[in-house]
């Protein structure tokens, strides 16, 4: 068996906690060497306060995964594919669809790997989806994507500032899933955004589309919900109705349920990462932040009550 690659990780936040350090510790073909926060430190690990100061200091790191916000990881990116490591991003891949394309041309210029993961694709359901859908006749296509922020997203300022994207950060999961299992592209016809005045980022939004041979798809995306989360999509077909629901965890077809599956989604992304750097592949498909930035183009601005946590 070959070495593993050796991987370090950079911003240790809810996410890299809660999914990338478990995961890495399942994915052999990957092992992390060292990290990169501001405020924290992981035993027996070496820790770097920026991303610059951990390139300077490892030579040998192949790959970097960026686990910060979305402003940032522009320029963190471009600093590790210059110093010639494979980079991975965590979703969305960036704050604009313009800095992710410059990402991929430099990765591609210097030979190394770029993954834009998207890591509600990996869920359960969403393989099985699309290849039902393949034949389909699908007459129309409703996203429900609706979620408590003060549980899921406390104390993240960044959020709410320019590039955080507001409720489009969960809601671009959905649209990470939809633009994997249609059969053709789609695009954005009108959307509305709902801003609390004192916010620079929607709290609510929808979202009308339509694929290129007319087929409709809606989407509500909502940050206020309490009690029962909704992450559904729901795709009608000539044959009925095709549902992912819990962010595509299960699949339904009319009432009978297909699919229902432990979430290995992070660990389906890592074992990619290592399989696109073993092979010098790329991967950066920037559909889903395209519609997000869409949405932004052509939504109606609506100021709503100011929001507290
Ligand atoms: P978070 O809890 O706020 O953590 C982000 C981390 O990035 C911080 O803890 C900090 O780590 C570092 N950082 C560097 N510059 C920063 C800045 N200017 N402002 C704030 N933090 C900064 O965010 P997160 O929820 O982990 O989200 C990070 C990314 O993962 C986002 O793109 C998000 O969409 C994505 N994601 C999140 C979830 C989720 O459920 N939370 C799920 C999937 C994907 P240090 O203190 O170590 O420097």
């Amino acid at each position: 068996m070959t070495d593993p690659i050796s991987l370090a990780l950079v911003g240790l936040g809810t996410i890299a906690r809660n999914q990338h350090l478990p995961s890495l510790a399942d994915t052999p073909t990957l092992a992390l060497k060292a990290i990169a926060s501001r405020n924290a430190g992981l035993d027996g690990l070496p820790s770097y306060h920026d991303i610059d100061a951990l390139l300077g200091a490892e030579p040998d790191i192949q790959a970097i995964s960026l686990c910060t916000p979305p402003q940032g990881r522009f320029d963190q990116a471009a600093a590790a594919i210059r110093a010639r490591r494979h980079v991975m991003l965590e979703k969305p891949p960036g704050a604009s669809v313009a800095e992710v394309q410059a990402l991929a041309d430099m990765a591609r210029a210097a030979g190394v790997t770029l993954f834009a993961t998207w890591h509600s694709r990996e869920a359960a359901s969403v393989e099985q989806a699309r290849e039902m859908l393949r034949d389909a006749t699908i007459t129309s296509v409703q996203i429900d994507w609706k979620e408590d922020v003060r549980h899921w997203h406390p104390g993240q300022e960044w959020i709410w500032q320019p590039g955080g994207l507001g409720v489009f950060d969960p809601g671009i999961n959905a649209l990470s899933i939809l633009t994997r299992i249609m059969p053709e592209p789609v695009h954005v016809t009108a959307a509305s955004l709902e801003v609390p005045a004192n916010k620079q980022a929607p709290i609510g939004a929808t979202m009308e589309m339509v694929s290129a041979s007319g087929i409709p798809v809606s989407a509500v995306f909502d940050w206020r919900q309490t009690g029962p989360q909704t992450w559904d999509i729901i795709v009608e077909t000539t044959a009925g109705t095709i549902t992912l629901r819990n962010g595509g965890a299960q699949l339904f077809e009319g009432d009978i349920q297909l699919v229902q599956a432990e979430d290995t989604e992070y660990r389906r992304l890592y074992a990619r990462f290592a399989e696109l750097i073993a092979a010098g592949q790329s991967d950066v498909d920037l559909s889903p932040l395209q519609l997000v930035a869409d949405a932004f183009l052509l939504g109606e601005r609506i100021e709503v009550a100011p929001f507290h946590e």
